[in-house]
């Protein structure tokens, strides 16, 4: 269906067809409102993308959620679907210092230093959470770099900063990764918290909130200009136009810019449009020989992915994934370069399959998930994305808690639904669905 052919008469419409966009569009319609959400893609879901590799389903795009994140956990419920829990780690290994190494991550030569340098890490973890901004906005390089450490620890701490930090270590600041560390009990918590993820895939809890009733998801509608008025709001696609009452924008940051809004968003808004420095670059394989529920964690030249982490079993092989940075030298399209880094960290490995998605590359995403700018971490407070009249936003990047997480794409949804149900629309002048899910 063309948007031409498509009724245009709805309340709300909703630009995004991610988890926040549709959350709050369930919400809304839930309130009685009438509900088109305009999605560029061919699916729903955005950064949440379940797909097939070896005869089961792999996520290419996020995966785990954490014990804390009550709105997933509710969701899941709500459709009937089930969660997986991830067993406690059996084994790990790092590759610091130029070498592969299982028991300490460094040599005993370095143990001393290691040990001072985490807990300094630790206390300022502590003192970021306690409110302390100026800890948290040097990159992740120079924060490491501060503390001059011995090689092999460094390695570490680049390798554990991969753990979270979804930009290179010289574009993201250190503040996101303090926050994790501060809110997971220590660095290991930045493992343990990826505890839990939907057994049915990400891709199930979206397709099963886009079958709301009272949602109507137009795939293939990529909007390319706004406008707003005092009387509503006018969502403009390649073939046509549709118009409503009030308007959520919920798309990635980094495509915020590449829609023509008019009259302007504030300054405020606008200057965060397009700073996620998240540019993550995530693998799923399936290799034999390498044992399963572990993880390995490291950095070198030529390691260009640097957390692994090896799941459970499928047609005889483990399945792995590993997580590394946008960068030109590695192309995870190519069987050499994903062989070739495989054997650094697991040279008993035998690839025989992998997927990946290019979301750096993807018109739809432009990055990954949310990383701050580094020395400019206030560029993506979630306090620059308060409501605009009729616009209200929702999303992941730009949500007021556990923003980066599917949690904080649920929570802005519920918020913008909320904003929007209260303030502009008012009570529901017809429950009439306006159309079905395409
Ligand atoms: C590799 C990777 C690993 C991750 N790991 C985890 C993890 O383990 N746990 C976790 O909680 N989170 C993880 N995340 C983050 C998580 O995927 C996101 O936070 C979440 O999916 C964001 O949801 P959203 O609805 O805010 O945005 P999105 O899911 O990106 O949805 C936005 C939607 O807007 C659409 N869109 C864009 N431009 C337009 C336009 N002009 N017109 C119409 N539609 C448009 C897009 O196609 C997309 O469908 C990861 C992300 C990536 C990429």
């Amino acid at each position: 269906m063309t948007l031409r052919d498509a009724p245009t008469e709805a309340d709300v419409l909703v630009v995004g067809a991610g988890l926040a966009g549709l959350r709050a569009a369930r919400d809304l319609a839930e309130q009685g409102h009438r509900v088109v959400v305009l999605e560029a893609r061919d699916r729903v879901g955005g950064r949440g993308f379940t797909a097939p590799l070896g005869g089961r389903l792999a996520e290419l795009g996020g995966s785990w959620f954490t014990p804390e994140h009550r709105e997933v956990r509710a969701e899941l419920a709500r459709y009937g679907l089930a969660v997986r829990d991830y067993p406690p780690l059996a084994h790990a290994r790092w590759f610091t210092g130029g070498e592969l190494r299982q028991g300490f991550p460094v040599p005993f030569a370095e143990l001393a230093a290691f040990e001072a340098i985490l807990s300094r890490v630790l206390g300022d973890a502590a003192a970021h959470a306690a409110g302390d901004t100026s800890i948290g906005a040097p990159s992740a390089a120079a924060y490491i770099d501060a503390f001059n450490p011995p090689p092999a620890t460094r390695d570490f701490l680049v390798g554990w900063w991969q753990l979270m930090g979804g930009a290179p270590p010289e574009r993201g600041a250190i503040a996101d990764v303090l926050g994790s560390i501060a809110g997971h009990g220590g660095l290991s918590g930045l493992v343990t918290c990826l505890a839990h993820g939907p057994a049915d895939g990400w891709s199930a809890l979206a397709k099963a909130l886009a079958a709301s009733p009272g949602v109507a998801v137009r795939l293939d509608q990529r909007v390319v200009a706004i406008d707003v008025d005092d009387a509503g709001v006018t969502c403009h696609v390649e073939d046509g136009a549709l118009r409503a009452r009030a308007g959520v924008i919920a798309v990635p940051l980094n495509c915020l810019p590449h829609i023509s809004i008019t009259p302007a968003l504030p300054e405020r808004v606008r200057e965060a449009a397009g700073a996620n420095a998240g540019a993550a670059v995530k693998v799923v394989l399936l290799a034999r020989g390498v044992e399963q529920h572990g993880i390995a964690v490291g950095h070198a030249p030529d390691l260009h992915l640097r957390w692994w982490y090896a799941d459970d079993e499928v047609n005889g092989c483990t399945r792995l994934t590993g997580f590394g940075w946008r960068d030109q030298r590695f192309d995870p399209a190519s069987r050499a370069h994903v062989e070739a880094v495989l054997a650094m960290v697991f040279p008993e490995a035998e690839l025989v399959d992998w997927a990946f998605h290019d979301w750096n590359a993807d018109p739809d995403a432009r990055g990954t998930w949310l990383t701050a700018p580094a020395a400019d971490i206030d560029r993506v407070a979630a306090t620059r994305f308060a409501p605009t009249g009729r616009i209200a936003f929702a999303g992941s990047d730009v949500a007021h808690e556990e923003a980066g997480w599917f949690e904080g794409a649920l929570r802005s949804g519920a918020e913008a639904a909320r904003y929007l149900g209260r303030s502009i629309l008012g009570a529901a002048i017809s429950t009439a669905p306006v159309g079905t899910h395409s």
